[in-house]
């Protein structure tokens, strides 16, 4: 096993600098997410020497990740190399690799072939999907955290129109062109939205043989009323636009079981050619390895300066953390929280190294924005709530704004203006495989209906 040091460097100038750096505290900084990244930038002008450890070589902004996954966005529009993001900060090195655990007390970070020392050590290792437990079916409903998993999300989407069409073209159409996403929160209102937006407006004049307008974009959410974090009026309003836009919302809809191809509901199946999963979050399994309390949902349980229990200096922060606010209230899991406790938890290590006390963590909640579609969002500035078109413009803008790099916004602007405009939606490639398992089964089942019903005969085109 290797202990990593700064690279060394030839001249005296450098040398200098060099050692200098080599006795400057050492920061080690898991995950270049929203909170990793902001905490790194924050420090990088401070004596500290930063190790950025990710397990991916590029940073993702994940609100747009709904934009991949239906084909509005390419993933390079929403990512960035890490190494590129912080490249003006002589000392940031970037490591890429799997954090696998910790030894507090020898300080010590490890990954699989690899320890890293560090004097001050920033865990911000994020969330991912959760599925109550029954792991089995991720493969059958895939959520969305990743390019990777907007990538499959958008290979399944357009493959199902184009299996539907292919079927219709033979005279064979009984098969239910449904999509079923699961969880009323942001990120499955979006789904919804856009993809109701997709086959209604987006590939209207493109297919001959489906008639899309039947296709079914269901929105399943177990609680009383989607948006639960956002108020009752705007969760309402939220309800109303997607309707408009062609969504069956569901609301008090518990999925009981997810099958591969449809979800029950207690006695009541669905079926559905793509099946998307947007309910519940669990942190990053490596909370679990600081040894320290989490709560039920994997979540660290942190100190009022977000460090952990007999060890100020290890920190945790972003959607990997636990805190209330000051009114008991538990912190939601969203970017701005996240990109505030690196900052702060940035601060509190200078004022460490300067001799000053730490300063409990305090959000500022600035508002929140949900897009359900073309000119249809909803936003809650305090007691200012707003709905439609003034609410997509406010998201519109500050999505652009907190992109990474200016070719991104630039590029971003630029499509999201071409869309309104023509509907088109550019990065409609199917990519990787091309058979979708769910349709090979809705097609056995529509088989054994029909066959019951008629004689068996053999697909035609129809001329
Ligand atoms: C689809 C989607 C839409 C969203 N929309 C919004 C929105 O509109 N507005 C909003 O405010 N918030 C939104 N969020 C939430 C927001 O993205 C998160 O709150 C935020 O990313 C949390 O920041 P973080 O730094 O804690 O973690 P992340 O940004 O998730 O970063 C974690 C990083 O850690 C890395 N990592 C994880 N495990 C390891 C390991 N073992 N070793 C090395 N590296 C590791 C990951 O690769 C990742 O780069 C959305 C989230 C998703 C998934």
């Amino acid at each position: 096993m290797v202990e990593t040091q700064l690279v060394c460097s030839q001249d005296g100038e450098q040398k200098l600098a060099q050692m200098q750096s080599e006795n400057a505290p050492r920061v080690v900084i898991v995950g270049a997410g929203f909170g990793g990244l902001r905490a790194a930038r924050a420090l990088a002008r401070h004596p500290v020497q930063i190790t950025l450890i990710d397990r991916k070589n590029h940073h993702t902004f994940q609100p747009l990740l709904y934009q991949v996954a239906t084909a509005g966005l390419s993933p390079v529009e929403i990512a960035a190399p890490i190494r590129w993001i912080v490249r003006g900060s002589r000392n940031i090195e970037v490591l890429l690799g799997e954090v696998q655990g910790f030894d507090l007390d020898r300080r010590v970070v490890r990954l699989a072939d690899l320890s890293v020392r560090y004097d001050y050590l920033i865990v911000a290792a994020g969330a991912s999907h959760a599925y109550f437990g029954h792991d089995d079916w991720e493969a059958l409903a895939p959520g969305l955290k990743t390019i990777e998993d907007a990538l499959e999300i958008r290979r399944r989407v357009l493959l199902a129109f184009e299996l539907a069409e292919r079927q219709a073209a033979s005279g064979e159409g009984r098969v239910p062109l449904n999509f079923l996403i699961v969880g009323g929160g942001p990120t499955g209102v979006e789904l919804a939205g856009t993809l109701a937006e997709i086959s209604r407006r987006v590939l209207a004049n493109e297919f001959r043989s489906i008639d899309l307008k039947r296709t079914r974009i269901i929105l399943l959410e177990g609680g009383p009323r989607i948006l639960p974090s956002y108020s009752e009026d705007l969760s309402r309003s939220a309800e109303e636009q997607l309707r408009q836009l062609g969504v069956e919302v569901r609301t008090s809809a518990m999925v009981t079981n997810v099958e591969p191809a449809a979800v029950q509901m207690g006695g009541t199946r669905l079926p559905a050619a793509v099946i998307l999963w947007a309910a519940g979050v669990a942190a990053s399994p490596l909370g679990k390895k600081l040894g320290t309390p989490v709560d039920r949902a994997g979540r660290v349980l942190v100190n009022p300066d977000l460090s952990i229990a007999g060890h100020p200096e290890v920190f945790v922060i972003g959607d990997l953390a636990a805190l209330k606010d000051e009114s008991g209230k538990m912190l939601p899991g969203v970017a701005p929280v996240a990109m505030q406790q690196g900052a702060a938890t940035a601060d509190n290590i200078v004022r460490d190294l300067g001799g000053e006390p730490r300063r409990s963590f305090h959000y500022r909640d600035k508002g929140s924005l949900a897009t359900i579609g073309r000119a249809a969002a909803v936003a809650q500035f305090g007691a200012f709530h707003i709905s439609g078109y003034l609410a997509w413009l406010a998201w519109l803008f500050v999505h652009i704004f907190f992109l990474i790099g200016f070719r991104n916004r630039m590029i971003v602007l630029i499509q999201w203006a071409w869309s309104y405009l023509t509907y088109e939606r550019g990065a409609r490639l199917i990519t990787g495989d091309s058979s979708l398992p769910s349709w090979t089964e809705l097609s056995r089942e529509s088989d054994g209906s029909a066959q019951a019903a008629s004689p068996p005969h053999d697909p035609v085109l129809k001329s």
